[in-house]
């Protein structure tokens, strides 16, 4: 397969590992696309360009994962909506999982795992210091 047919999934992940957050702009309506994709979920068209988005969100839904005991702490899920006007899943960190609010303000921060770079959340400000 060429590079260009590995698709948009493969540019998202490629740039978060160059520590770029990116999501997609549709030139045709002119609407933010995540999750990355090849054809506007809105409009059809297939011009959709990376923008880098501010990074700032809220909270959507939470959600506290818990975990049996000894394989390690709960964990939060969460929808995230950007400003860009798009939701994605992802986690809070820095915060107890219990403790994420919906409408909670978030700010988007690239954590590395054993997996590779993954995209995360944490609290705007003061109560996030
Ligand atoms: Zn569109």
């Amino acid at each position: 397969m060429a590079d260009g047919e590995l698709g948009p999934e493969r540019t998202y992940f490629a740039a978060l590992q160059r520590g770029d957050f990116l999501i997609q702009k549709c030139r045709g309506c002119m609407r933010h696309v995540f999750y990355p994709r090849v054809v506007c979920p809105h409009c059809g068209s297939d011009t959709l360009d990376w923008i880098k988005p501010s990074g700032r969100g809220a909270v959507y839904s939470t959600t506290v994962v818990r975990r049996g005991r000894g394989s390690g702490p709960d964990l939060n899920v969460a929808l995230i909506e950007l400003e860009e006007g798009v939701r994605l899943m992802s986690r809070v960190e820095n915060v107890p999982p219990s403790d994420v609010r919906i409408g909670m303000k978030v700010v988007a921060s690239i954590a590395a795992t054993a997996s590779g770079p993954l995209l995360v959340f944490n609290p705007a400000g003061p109560c996030g210091e």
